[in-house]
């Protein structure tokens, strides 16, 4: 059985993939995208490399890596193709299903079975479960959660690998979404690495409203968060929604203003070590789970908060 372990981008949960894969076969195959992880492979015991190289696959292009990796699947014919779960590792790996017009199961933590059915196991409900499952696929198409194996190589008796090149044949049209600028984060601490998040919703009510989350967060040298609906308003960019559709964040502490924890927020918050709810509604599922709670409205409780920091900021003589 071979098996063919993609590798999208250099998320480090890339050994666990392979480890997924080499539970299931000795037959597994690595394909990249960039020739220079060809030397590391052996020692992952991977018997071959295939290099995909075009003008087009220059810079991350989801529609035509697929597309790539289609015709690869193609003339390899494997009995199924793994990448990591992560977010480039699961949009590629949707367009590669698509074209295949075979099934996709991802964030796997368990693959058995050699096809006719899979046996899964995969994380649902942006991690609230897990679920097993059985996928009727020829070629199975997967993506493995990132954390799913023990993250080590898995012993090689492999002394060298068989690099071979392969060239699609992409039509220009393919690269019509494609990286075209990189622009570096501005100085600050980010959403998903703070060890404080000040996140507002719907209860902020605009994006002015916003200021006094910025004041606090920046008191308590942390980041903006939001939920979707500021998004959709206009009031915070995608960049600081939190939840399944934006940033999972796991800080000390998560301060929830005027947000009234939906699961597709709350999965991207219930990592935090602790929740502080600001809201006028006790019955709001934000209060009911979160540590600490305050029943007020956020537009007179943030600015006595701030007022207090600052007042014992004073006495300390700090300046923050
Ligand atoms: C496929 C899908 C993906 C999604 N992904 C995400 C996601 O990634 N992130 C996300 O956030 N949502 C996501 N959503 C939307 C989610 O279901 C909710 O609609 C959203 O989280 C609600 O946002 P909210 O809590 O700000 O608003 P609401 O649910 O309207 O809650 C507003 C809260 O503010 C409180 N409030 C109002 N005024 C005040 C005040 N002055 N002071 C204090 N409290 C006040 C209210 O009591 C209420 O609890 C997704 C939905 C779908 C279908």
């Amino acid at each position: 059985m071979l098996l063919l372990v993609v590798q999208v981008d250099d998320h480090p949960a890339w050994l666990d993939a392979v480890q997924l894969a080499r539970g299931l076969t000795d037959d597994v195959h690595a394909v990249l995208f960039d020739a220079s992880r060809a030397d590391e492979l052996a020692k992952q015991g991977i018997k071959a490399a295939h290099v995909v190289e075009h003008d087009v696959l220059s810079d991350y292009a989801p529609e035509a890596y697929g597309e790539a990796l289609a015709q690869l699947v193609g003339e390899l014919q494997p009995s199924g193709v793994l990448a990591v779960g992560s977010e480039k590792g699961n949009e590629v790996m949707a367009h590669l299903a698509a074209r295949m017009r075979a099934p996709f199961a991802a964030n796997c933590t368990q693959i058995s079975g050699t096809g006719r059915p899979w046996l899964i196991t995969r994380i649902r409900g942006g991690g609230m479960l897990l679920e097993d499952a059985e996928m009727d696929a020829g070629c199975g198409v997967f993506t493995v959660q990132p954390g799913a194996g023990t993250g080590a190589e898995t012993p090689s008796t492999v002394d060298q690998v068989d690099v071979r090149r392969f060239t699609p044949d992409l039509r220009d049209e393919l690269a019509r979404t494609r990286v075209i600028e990189r622009t570096e984060r501005e100085a600050g601490v980010s959403l998903a690495t703070a060890d404080v998040v000040v996140s507002g919703g719907r209860g902020v009510g605009s994006a002015e409203g916003y200021r006094v989350l910025e004041e606090l967060a920046e008191l308590l040298g942390g980041a903006v968060g939001c939920s979707r609906v500021a998004t959709n308003n206009g009031w915070r960019p995608h960049s600081d929604q939190v939840g399944l559709t934006g940033t999972k964040v796991a800080p000390k502490l998560y301060i929830a203003c005027g947000i009234s924890g939906a699961t597709q927020h709350w999965v991207g918050c219930m990592d935090a070590k602790a929740i502080l709810a600001i809201n006028t509604d006790p019955d709001a599922p934000m209060v009911t789970r979160s540590t600490y709670s305050v029943i007020g409205d956020l537009h007179e409780v943030l600015p006595a908060v701030i007022a207090e920091i600052r007042a014992r900021n004073a006495s300390a003589g700090t300046s923050g």
